[in-house]
């Protein structure tokens, strides 16, 4: 085969679709239950708008983005991440002058120049929301509700949510050195991502999946217990929040978040599974993104959740998930004048709103019946030759096997009012 889909991505198959319908479905119910009307932004941008929000030594930005300069001279980079887009949007269209907070989900495609793997992928889909302009912890509290509130109504079920503070940049500075000095004092049983870490992105460290620098990092010095009095506050409030909400949680000093502009509360949403692929939902409080874009101080939080990883674990955990509706009927014919008149048929049934598909021309009528059964459908309509001349057909019952002639007329006008 001279072509095939490239590394890391994938095509999304019939078969597989009723598992991304499903989750479409729940994350709209969910989005009109909490208030959260939806955006759509293009799929490449500005590449400077991730440089800058993401961060130079993040792992997007040093080695991950799909960047590329245009046959006009201007860089442009692949969506790595929902984020970022989503609050130049707001800012590009005066958002900031409608009642705080703004509530916006997306779904979109996201690239990332990674090491494909069972869930992880270079092309992969993200649903996520974000609430923009306001600060207080309840808000923390109810988007993390909302993304568990999610994993429930999709019926997963043992996961766990891992919730932490890291900060912000009053407080972070002086942490980051405690962490420099802890991870410097043995510099030389880091793997190599880490010492190039231990430069560019400190944080980064906690989160690496190798098992001798784990092993450093639950000895690290905790960001929740570096936190200035302002993310201390905040910090507490959420834990009471969760409290009252009633959320079983788990404070992870580990829990970072791959992108430079989290600040506070960070979160994940862990299946049982372990694995660095495993995590289903991430998210946390960005208050700094929007001014460093370029807008005026306004404080953010939101979460993204990956399609497949969902597919993955719909599947593993073996989630009931309805069959995609297909058509009931198929319109078999035998010889051009009755296939003139199938069609003519079959566009009267789907304009009455019910699903109908034309048997295969050249097919023998058994043919079209064993089309029939493989399809599933219920019934199948045959139009024989000399049944035309009175306007009659044969409605033939797949499922209990029995057959009867009527009139088009009374065929059709049995449909109406039916949707599939
Ligand atoms: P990881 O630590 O697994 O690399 P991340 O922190 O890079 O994840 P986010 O940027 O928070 O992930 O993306 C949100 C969600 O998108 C993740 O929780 C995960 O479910 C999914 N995701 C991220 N990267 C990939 C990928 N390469 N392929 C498939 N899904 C992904
Ligand atoms: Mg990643």
């Amino acid at each position: 085969m001279q072509y095939r889909a490239p590394r890391g991505t994938a095509d999304l198959l019939p078969a597989d679709q009723k598992y991304w319908r499903y989750i479409e479905s729940k994350a709209l119910g969910l989005c009109r239950t909490y208030g959260f009307g939806r955006l759509d932004t293009p799929v490449f941008e500005n590449a400077g708008l991730f440089l800058r929000s993401v961060g130079e030594g993040t792992d997007i930005v040093e080695k991950e983005t799909y960047t590329f300069e245009d046959r006009g001279g201007e860089w442009m980079s692949l969506r790595p991440e929902g984020t970022a887009p989503v609050c130049r949007a707001y800012l590009e269209h005066g958002m900031q002058n409608r009642p705080q907070p703004v509530r916006l989900h997306y779904f979109c495609p996201v690239f990332r120049y990674e090491r494909p793997q069972a869930g992880r992928y270079r092309e992969h889909h993200q649903f996520g929301v974000e609430v923009i302009g306001d600060a207080d912890p309840s808000v923390d509290a109810e988007v993390i509700e909302m993304g568990w509130a999610f994993m429930a109504s999709l019926g997963l079920s043992g996961l766990s949510l891992v919730v932490n503070s890291i900060g912000d940049p009053d407080c972070r500075p002086a942490y980051i050195d405690q962490l420099k000095e802890h991870y410097s004092r043995h510099s030389e049983r880091l793997c190599s991502d880490c010492r190039t870490r231990l430069e560019r992105n400190p944080l980064r460290l906690l989160d690496c999946k190798q098992p001798g620098c784990q092993a450093m990092g639950s000895e690290a010095p905790r960001s929740s217990e570096c936190l200035c009095d302002a993310c201390q506050e905040h910090w507490d409030q959420l834990q009471a929040y969760l409290a009252i909400i009633g959320i079983p949680y788990r404070v992870d000093h580990r829990l970072v978040r791959g992108l430079d502009y989290y600040t506070r509360t960070v979160f994940e949403i862990q299946p049982a599974e372990e694995g660095g692929q495993s995590t289903i939902c991430g998210g946390g409080r960005y208050d700094g993104l929007v001014e460093q874009i370029g807008g005026k101080a306004t404080p953010g939080i939101g979460f993204a959740t990956g399609m497949e990883r969902m597919v993955l674990n719909l599947k593993r955990q073996e989630v009931d998930v309805p069959d995609e509706p297909a058509p009931r009927y198929l319109v078999a014919s035998t010889g051009q004048e009755a296939r003139n008149a199938a069609l003519d048929i079959a566009a009267k049934m789907r304009g009455r709103g019910v699903g109908a598909i034309l048997g295969g021309a050249g097919r023998s009528l058994r043919g079209q019946l064993r089309q029939a059964n493989s399809l599933g459908v219920d019934y199948v309509v045959i139009v024989g030759e000399d049944e035309l001349a009175s306007n009659q057909v044969t409605l033939r019952n797949m499922l209990e096997g029995g057959q009867e002639p009527m009139p088009v007329d009374r065929l059709l006008g049995g449909l109406e009012g039916r949707r599939d």
